[in-house]
């Protein structure tokens, strides 16, 4: 199925899903994961109107880079290993996955305009998954100051990989409490307006308790 037909359905799922939540559609942006997919369906991608293209490896951003030329924003969502940092930082506008202090000074020592971060918690504690633990999120982010290339636009998790629609939910909703309670710190470097939650499998009930940022592959450009 073509993009265009499948963002149908995912546009009204969207809307749907935001009017439950008391929402509007305007404030929620999609980015769509071009991580498994070729060349050519990212470029369908583009041309069916997404700005916000997520990749999770240097290589793969690298390839689509090279392809795309309108002006999309970049989006960073897997795990990022030091060294690579200073191929990828200056290649991205959003990086999703910052969940350590030395990855923050290699960001900004390699950094040459300001990256809008995401901080990864594992609101769900599971031992395989990246982030930091809820209670650390706080005093982690106030270490961060420091650090002028990085702005803090919000938080990220993943939520288990369950179809159980109350642990879903409560994943979401713990992370947009956390948000609300680092917002209304009022740091400079941490405005923490943004929530990035929400996968093909879980999104809607992500909108519906407040994500901003939508990461959507396979529902969406899955071939
Ligand atoms: C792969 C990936 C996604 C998209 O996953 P789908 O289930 O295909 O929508 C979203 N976020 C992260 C961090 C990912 O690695």
């Amino acid at each position: 199925m073509k993009v265009e037909e499948k963002s149908k359905d995912i546009f009204n799922r969207i809307e749907q899903a935001a009017k439950r939540g008391g929402r509007t559609t305007g404030e929620i942006k999609i980015v769509a994961v071009t991580k498994y997919v070729s060349n050519k369906r990212a470029l369908e991608a583009v041309n069916a109107g997404f700005v916000h293209l997520g990749e999770n490896r240097l290589e793969g951003l690298t390839e689509k880079q090279e392809i795309i030329e309108s002006p999309v924003k970049w989006h960073f969502i897997g795990s990022l290993q030091s060294r690579k940092v200073k191929d990828v930082i200056n290649r991205i506008d959003y990086l999703h996955s910052l969940d350590r202090l030395s990855l923050a000074k290699e960001i900004n020592k390699r950094a040459q305009k300001t990256i809008e971060c995401f901080v990864q918690v594992n609101v769900s504690g599971e031992d395989q998954k990246h982030g930091l633990s809820p209670q650390n999120v706080l005093n982690f982010i106030e270490q961060l100051s420091i650090y002028d290339k990085i702005k803090i636009v919000g938080l990220m998790t993943m939520a288990p990989n369950t179809h159980d629609e109350r642990v879903l939910r409560k994943c979401f909703k713990d992370l947009s409490r956390l948000k609300d309670e680092i917002h209304k710190k009022g740091y400079q470097h941490a405005p923490c307006t943004e929530l990035s939650m929400g996968m093909s499998n879980d999104y809607e009930i992500a909108i519906e308790e407040g994500a901003t940022f939508v990461r959507i592959g396979s529902a969406l450009v899955g071939e």
